[in-house]
């Protein structure tokens, strides 16, 4: 089984799955460029999974779906049309003919029934974490609070550190300037910031990344550093204590960050 990325609007990642001539897609916010694909390849489309109601992740099922009829997984507690398996948490996806079998985490803050979806294969493990996790930062909140998306991504950052992340939008650029503002000093944030550099220079993708990467490099997930908390304390003006706490600042004050 590997994993091929496409590209869909401005800036989304579009996943593909592919054993054989079999693919499972996840989010397609657009039905063409996986229309194309299947045609270019082939292939035949297996399952749809979805994280979250977002058009810019659901957008392309109907017209998946008119052409292919198959099963679409999605989170029970958002209203997405044409989802014919319903996960919560803890449930799992067995994707026949697959080598990896899926474990739904739910993931609230972005939107308010977000889920992702983490599996093994060949030893390595891969996520699918939609707009909650970036690389050097993390999804909005739309619908769910700053408490939940902490809880939400400390889930995430609980998984095998060499795990892949494959979000869904490639944002790691913009927010590592956010990140350098905070952290001029991090070594490892200023190797990712030279590496994301020059795989943006080429137009490469900088999604997947490793956990263990952004809880060298994510601000989001760094509020127990001195000069993370430091500098969240100098924008609110107020004292924070605890990590969960800087959470809530950076997250606020990204929204208006240019
Ligand atoms: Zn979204
Ligand atoms: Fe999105």
């Amino acid at each position: 089984m590997d994993i091929q990325t496409l590209r869909a609007f401005e800036d989304n990642y579009i996943w593909l799955l592919r054993d054989g001539h079999r693919v499972v897609v996840v989010d397609p916010g657009d039905e063409t460029p996986v229309l194309q694909y299947l045609a270019d390849e082939n292939a035949s489309l297996a399952a749809i999974l979805l994280t979250h109601h977002h058009g810019d992740h659901t957008g392309g099922v109907a017209g998946l779906l008119a052409r292919h009829p198959v099963p679409v997984y999605g989170p029970a507690g958002e209203p997405i049309a044409g989802i014919t398996v319903p996960l919560r948490e803890g449930d799992t996806v067995d994707l026949p003919g697959f080598q990896i079998q899926l474990r739904v985490i739910d993931v609230p803050g972005h939107t308010r029934g977000h889920i992702a979806y983490y599996g093994v294969t060949q030893s390595q493990g891969v996520l699918f974490c939609g707009d909650t996790l970036f690389g050097c930062g993390c999804g909005r909140l739309f619908e769910g609070t700053a408490a939940q998306m902490w809880a939400s991504l400390n889930k995430l950052t609980a998984l095998p550190g060499d795990t892949r992340a494959y979000c869904a939008h490639e944002y790691t650029q913009s927010n590592l300037r956010f990140a350098l503002a905070l952290e001029p000093g991090n070594a490892a944030l200023q190797a990712r910031a030279a590496q994301v550099a020059q795989l943006r220079a080429g137009d490469r993708p900088t999604v997947p990344f490793t956990l263990a990467e952004e809880l060298e490099t994510n601000p989001f997930l760094r509020g127990a550093q001195a000069e993370v908390a430091a500098a969240a304390e100098r924008h609110s003006g107020a004292r924070l204590s605890g990590a969960e706490e800087v959470f809530a600042v950076l997250r606020e004050w990204k929204n208006s960050y240019r």
